[in-house]
């Protein structure tokens, strides 16, 4: 490292430079560190792509000082002139790659790639504008562009590479262009994160303010927006283009990369394997079949080949999830791949007479799982509940076809990013009690519990949560011109809006708290109850879910008699930077997914190693949590998935009869279309939601009720006894090293890719 980085690039002390200046000026060292160093590892023979839609990679540069081992440098270097790091780190734009918990799973999983040591890169979409940026307009979500790229290529953590394919659709060809973000392990070897894109990108043809494009201008489109709205045949169409855009220039790329290293194809599993993240680049499956044909191989050993080195992730049980395309519109846009997956598709119908695992259906949809199971070599569910469900649910047909194939990855987290770098305070600490092993071997943390009847231990870990609260109590106030009391519980909600999630489950206590304080009845302590959600931008239910919050925010922070017991708050734009910031000042971590549809969470996993305790359904990876820490250290509530799974088969959940029987759901759910609420919300979408909740309730919102509402006082009640609250928390973060990404991508190499 060079301490003379702002005279290097801007030939000026870091006393006379901007923040700007100072930051690009570590970007380019960085950059220069990484050139230097990538050459000190090299390529093994066997490879791991992970080809994703997303990549949720977040602000770039404190994980890259980190995990070059010169954070704690930089930070002094820049205090001693008079700077701060938390300034300059404000000045990156967050690339939105992803949209929520899988594409963060791909980044902590690149992360771990590489400080593990092994061979992998990631293979993606340069979107332009990502997923969308939220802002909050009279009560409701606006959806807006988000670009992150820097027009100067010094500026930018994207470096242009040489090369480039022609990349051919039904109507049309395209010349593509590959771009590499470099992934630095934590004093580790360094991967790539390699981003497709075109020249011909056009960003002026959104329009202003709103994000409303021509869908059919795939020139101009193919790489702006990640899950472009495909509630139309033009969007459905457009994400056929980019989905195969992606897998065809990975393709390529594989396939070049294997042949230079001397494989003659025909042994392409032991220089490749490729790890399809969720469905969206299953067509990678056929498109290299068709790519090993062209180079001479016969069909039937094409198939065979690619059979061994595509393995499959699936990340839901969510029937609208699964994708299914219209035969007709792959042959719109990719008729070059119908032929073979109409053959791939008589291959399974000539050995099982089993509709329910034929590739295309009645309607003549493929069913994009189905191709990944039958032509993929392993299929993993991303925690054990979620896996046990596959092998006895949904995927039940498959499982009995293949059992080999089956297995668990339980999901993890990069500890450098979601300890390290979001808590500093709390990461020092823990290494002046157990020293510093724990950042390379997060199983070490357990180290932690022999201090679980030290009160001074104790009482500093609470000294460290309030000064988190305190640091989120500014950053809000700035940001949103909120305030809160940070000698409050802080009660935070954040992950995509969802039905299945259930905020409307955390809302619906938040309407009967704020009658019980009405009526008399005050909390010991405060409550803030946080919540931090993007709903896309078609999925009309969960933008009234988050307009009711924004309604709810302004007329409890409003009321006299309430807001000092009760606030609300909805932060606008969640994303990485924001979870950062969030996650470490966090008391109780919600995680209230109907139980069977969560398939795992990660977000629950963050919280719990930044002394969150727990309140949630036995769903994904809570189950494990639960397991590790013990009943006295998570609050479990709601019916068990098998009970739920039994509800869908006799569809006997009946959502009025909750309305009807129990006098509080009756009171919250009418609050929702009360005059109050009338009078600072939009009609149409309270009554919509209203009706949506006592009609419907497809996720069993109001099942759950009841006993939700027990567990919260319960959850209250125990946060008063401050000391063994402080042991629950030393037991959570102690008990957290299990979902360190390093742990779960250790064991995808065992399992699965064995490039080691
Ligand atoms: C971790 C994370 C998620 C996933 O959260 P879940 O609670 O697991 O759904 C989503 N978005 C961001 C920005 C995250 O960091």
């Amino acid at each position: 490292m060079t301490i003379d980085f702002c005279m290097d690039k801007y030939k000026k002390t870091i006393k006379d430079c901007c923040n700007e200046e100072i930051y690009y000026a570590l970007l380019e060292m960085t950059k220069n560190m990484t050139r230097a160093r990538e050459k000190e590892y090299f390529d093994s023979k066997k490879k791991v792509y992970y080809i994703s839609a997303e990549f949720l990679i977040g602000k770039i540069l404190s994980n890259n000082l980190i995990n070059l081992g010169i954070y704690q440098d930089v930070k002094k270097i820049l205090e001693d002139n008079g700077k701060s790091m938390d300034e300059i780190e404000e000045i990156e734009i967050e690339p939105s790659l992803g949209n929520g918990g899988l594409g963060r799973l791909a980044a902590c999983f690149l992360d771990s790639m590489a400080t593990i040591g092994l061979n992998g890169d990631g293979i993606g979409i340069n979107y332009h504008m990502g997923l969308f940026k939220q802002v909050f307009e009279g009560h409701q979500q606006i959806e807006e562009g988000n670009p992150w790229i820097h027009k100067e290529e010094d500026k930018n953590w994207l470096n242009k590479t040489e090369i480039t394919y022609e990349i051919q659709f039904g109507d049309r060809k395209v010349i593509s262009r590959m771009y590499d973000i470099d992934i630095i392990g934590y004093e580790n070897r360094i991967n790539k994160l390699h981003l497709f894109d075109i020249d011909t990108v056009d960003e002026t043809i959104v329009k202003d303010k709103d994000i409303e494009f021509d869908k059919t201008c795939i020139d101009k489109n193919l790489t702006l927006f990640l899950y472009p709205d495909d509630s139309d045949e033009k969007g459905e169409l457009l994400r056929i283009y980019q989905q195969y855009f992606m897998v065809s220039n990975g393709a390529r790329l594989i396939l070049d990369e294997c042949k230079k290293k001397g494989s003659d194809f025909h042994n392409l599993n032991e220089y490749a394997a490729i790890q399809i993240n969720d469905t969206h680049p299953t067509m990678i499956i056929p498109e290299l079949i068709r790519l090993l044909v062209k180079e001479g191989i016969d069909m039937d050993e094409a198939i065979s080949i690619v059979s061994k080195t595509c393995a499959y992730t699936n990340h839901t049980i969510l029937a609208e999830a699964l994708e299914k395309w219209p035969l007709d519109y792959l042959a719109k846009v990719v008729p070059q791949l119908v032929e073979i997956i109409k053959l791939l598709d008589k291959k399974v119908r000539d050995k099982y007479d089993d509709e329910s695992v034929y590739i295309i259906d009645k309607k003549n949809r493929v069913h994009m799982a189905h191709l990944d199971i039958h032509y993929g070599y392993s299929v993993n569910g991303v925690a054990k509940l979620h896996t046990d469900i596959l092998k006895n649910n949904e995927l039940h047909n498959f499982y009995k076809i293949y059992p080999d194939k089956f297995n668990n990855k339980t999901n993890g987290i990069t500890f450098r990013r979601w300890l390290l770098h979001c808590n500093e305070r709390l990461a020092d600490y823990i290494e002046t009690l157990i020293g510093s092993e724990f950042k390379k071997d997060a199983s070490k943390l357990e180290d932690l519990k022999k201090y679980i009847n030290d009160d001074q231990v104790l009482k500093t870990l609470l000294d460290i949560k309030l000064e988190n609260k305190k640091e989120l109590k500014a950053y809000l106030e700035k940001t949103q011109n909120i305030s809160i009391d940070e000698n409050s519980i802080f009660d935070i909600q954040i992950k995509r809006l969802h039905e299945y999630k259930r905020q409307q489950l955390n809302v619906l206590f938040v309407i009967n708290k704020y009658f019980e304080i009405k009526n008399g009845s005050k909390p010991s302590t405060p409550i803030t109850v946080i919540f931090g959600a993007k709903a896309a931008k078609a999925y009309v239910i969960a933008k009234d879910i988050i307009h009711l919050i924004l309604c709810l925010q302004d007329l409890i922070n409003n009321d006299e008699e309430v807001s000092p017991y009760l606030k609300v708050v909805m932060v606008e734009n969640y994303n990485v930077s924001k979870a950062t910031k969030l996650i470490p000042a966090c008391d109780i971590s919600e995680q209230i997914s109907l139980a069977s549809k969560e398939a795992s969470g990660t977000g629950n996993m963050k919280l719990m190693l930044n002394g969150a305790i727990t309140l949630g359904t036995m769903d994904g990876a809570n189950v494990e949590i639960a397991q590790l820490v013990g009943n006295e250290n998570i609050y479990t509530f709601g019916e068990g998935s098998e009970e739920v799974i039994e509800h869908y088969k006799n569809s006997d959940y009946v959502a009025k009869d909750f309305y009807e029987k129990d006098e509080r759901i009756k009171k919250c759910v009418d609050f929702i279309i009360s005059d109050e609420m009338q009078k600072i919300g939009d009609k149409e979408s309270l009554n919509r939601l209203y009706s949506e909740i006592i009609n419907k309730d497809w996720f069993m919102t109001l099942l759950d009720f009841d006993d939700y509402l027990k567990q919260k006082e319960k959850v209250f009640a125990d946060y008063e006894d401050r000391k063994s609250w402080a042991q629950k928390m030393i037991t959570n973060i102690s008990m957290a090293g299990f979902f360190s990404s390093d742990r779960a991508i250790t064991e995808y190499e065992k399992d699965i890719w064995k490039v080691f």
